[in-house]
């Protein structure tokens, strides 16, 4: 009944959803769900903090083994969201943050109905290249491909519940928290409060 939520947060690569999710959680009570992926790390990426990283056996065991509750692959490498951690804090009342590509969020959907699916975009496509641009990690070729896998995304953008437009910050990041907060208002979510508050007025 007080399980946490499972917040699915997707967007275009150089959307900033990084950048949203930590002052979420600076400002907000929120777990972040730490992914696996085959990909290399960037400059500055510890591993255990930013991604778990993997060779392809070894997230092919992960597989194997059940160890993830989804898995995708995005442009040339896997990533997947280890299940311990994930369960455990739902469990334990946390609302949980899933940093994951539109393909993994349809699978979160469908195991987890409740999970709250919220799309992070920026409010144009020249500000995406120029954010891609200015970061300076990727090659041209990766940029691109970045770019044109965007395009595919912005066709799943739909299956999401909620857009959020990055281009303030802050204005951002209390969207985001505030659809959090009313969806835990929604009397779906209040069945064992309307129960406890109707016997305690049977009991007057
Ligand atoms: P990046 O390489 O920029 O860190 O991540 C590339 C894409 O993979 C991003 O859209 C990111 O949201 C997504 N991603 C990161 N972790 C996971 C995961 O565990 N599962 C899935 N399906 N996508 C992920």
């Amino acid at each position: 009944m007080n399980k946490g939520k499972l917040i699915v947060l997707s967007g275009f690569s150089g959307a900033g959803k990084g950048t949203v999710i930590k002052r979420l959680r600076e400002k907000y009570d929120y777990s972040l769900s730490i992914s696996a992926t085959t990909r290399a790390p960037r400059e500055g990426e510890v591993d255990g903090k930013d991604y778990y990283f993997k060779t392809v056996d070894e997230f092919k065991s992960l597989i194997d083994y059940n160890g993830l509750i989804e898995w995708a692959q995005y442009v040339d490498n896997y990533y997947g969201t280890p299940r311990k951690f994930v369960e455990e804090e739902m469990a334990a009342g946390k609302n949980v943050i899933l940093e994951i590509e539109v393909q993994g969020a349809m699978k979160i959907k469908a195991q987890y109905p409740n999970a709250i699916l919220i799309f992070v975009t920026t409010k144009d496509i020249e500000t995406l290249r120029e954010r891609l641009t200015s970061r300076g990690t990727e090659t041209a070729e990766v940029i691109q491909k970045r770019i044109s896998r965007a395009a595919e995304e912005a066709e799943s953008m739909e299956a999401y519940e909620f857009i959020v437009i990055n281009d303030d910050l802050e204005t951002c990041v209390d969207a985001v928290n505030a659809i959090v907060v009313s969806e835990s208002c929604k009397k779906e979510n209040r069945t064992q409060f309307l129960i406890d508050i109707k016997r305690q007025l049977d009991e007057l």
